[in-house]
């Protein structure tokens, strides 16, 4: 009988392991291997080489989440000897910043986590940032190091390290069933495996509720996420290496709140830039063979190509090679915030991380297994 059982190893869940193990709980946690393309039954909204971090937030307690998560990356990564942390800094562009939700509580974010914006305006950018193209319009908010970017892979392997060097137990597989009963609750695995637990703590992203581990429902929506990977040569890459990861509140028919990384090594070693956006097409699903369908074969053209003109006209100077589009899924909750909540007395789910909380998965986890 392990203490708490945690469904789902990325970025919340593996959060959850490293904070749960730390207390000398016996704790497991319950997760496929990552695949490099949609591969599973289940998928992820973390299948990716880059996440931007930052303290720009929606609102104050988002952005001291993201500052407490921020704070611990050196220490994880020290301990797990796994990097995955640039602070390169993060730049939200809009031609309206009054009306861009990251930037809208900026003066109660810089006095609750004491630090100050720096603000360009549309000419001054291409001045303080020469990858960009000239003046576009757009006024500009930086928030400096130790905002910037995370590896979401190497960030969750980093974490399950530290998990398990304090005890914890990964174990790859898939939860089928999750039956809570009064004294414990029994976890049913797709290879057949019966495991129990005092407590169960349900992190499967987007697949917590499509896949029966919620006891009593939460309100949230599933969305499809269509991103744009912009191939560029290794020289290319070299010269924009000084890019800060960027916010930006596009005006197009198609794609709103676009967000992009600087070029980055993927897995098979050619540099991309990264760019994901809302669309008019994106797709919300309430069945599991809803979302797999998107996942394998949505269709995403109309949004690809609307990200492809934004990648062109924000980096006019760029040899395109090439253009890939890549499906992905975030889960979104009526508040914007993270719902933690026990869904049983013996069990505690996380949903809804708002397109947002990769960079604060670790601090997500901390506060999930509080509620333990
Ligand atoms: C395109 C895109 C861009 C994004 N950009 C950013 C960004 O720039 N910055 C940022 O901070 N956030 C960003 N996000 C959001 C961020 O990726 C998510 O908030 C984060 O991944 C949520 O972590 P999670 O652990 O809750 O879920 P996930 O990352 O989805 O991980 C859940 C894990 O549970 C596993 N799982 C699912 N079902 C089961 C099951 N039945 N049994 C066992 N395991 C299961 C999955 O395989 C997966 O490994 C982005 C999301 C997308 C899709």
């Amino acid at each position: 009988m392990y203490d708490i059982i945690i469904i789902g190893a990325g970025p919340i869940g593996a959060g959850a392991a490293r904070h749960a193990s730390a207390t000398g709980a016996n704790v497991a946690i319950i997760g496929p291997t990552e695949p490099l393309r949609a591969s599973h039954t289940v998928w992820s909204s973390h299948y990716d080489a880059a996440r931007l971090t930052h303290r720009s937030a929606r609102n104050v307690q988002l952005a001291q989440y993201a500052l407490e998560a921020i704070n611990n990356y050196r220490a994880i990564e020290a301990q797990s000897g796994i990097p995955f942390y640039t602070p390169c800094g993060t730049l939200s562009l809009s031609h309206d910043l009054g009306g861009f939700s990251y930037t809208a509580q900026r003066t109660a974010i810089e006095q609750a986590l004491d630090f100050r914006y720096v603000d360009y305006t549309s000419s001054a950018i291409t001045q303080a940032f020469p990858m960009f193209s000239g003046d576009l319009g757009y006024h500009g908010v930086y928030d400096g190091p130790p905002s910037g970017y995370i590896a979401p892979r190497a960030m969750v392997a980093a974490q399950l390290t530290c998990a398990q060097h304090q005890g914890a137990t990964i174990i790859r597989d898939i939860v089928t069933h999750l039956t809570p009963q009064h004294d414990f609750v029994t976890v049913t695995t797709h290879d057949g495996v019966t495991l129990q637990a005092r407590r169960v703590i349900v992190a499967a992203g987007a697949y917590s509720g499509l896949c029966g581990l919620l006891p009593t429902p939460v309100a949230h929506t599933i969305k499809s996420e269509t991103v744009t990977l912009g191939k560029v040569s290794a020289a290319t890459a070299a010269r924009m290496a000084d890019m800060p990861s960027m916010m930006v509140d596009c005006v197009s028919d198609v794609i709103s709140d676009a967000y992009l990384t600087p070029p980055l090594q993927y897995p098979d070693g050619k540099w991309y830039f990264k760019l994901g956006s809302n669309s008019i097409h994106d797709l919300f699903f309430d069945t599991l063979p809803a979302l797999q369908h998107w996942i394998k074969n949505g269709d995403m053209v109309a949004t690809h190509h609307a990200q492809i003109a934004l990648l062109k006209q924000l980096f006019a100077g760029v040899e395109w090679l090439d253009f890939t589009s890549l499906p992905c899924v975030i889960t979104r909750t009526p508040d914007g915030v993270p719902s933690i909540s026990n869904v049983h007395p013996r069990v505690t789910a996380v949903v809804g991380c708002n397109g947002s909380l990769a960079k604060s998965g670790d601090t997500i986890g901390r506060v999930a297994v509080e509620f333990v």
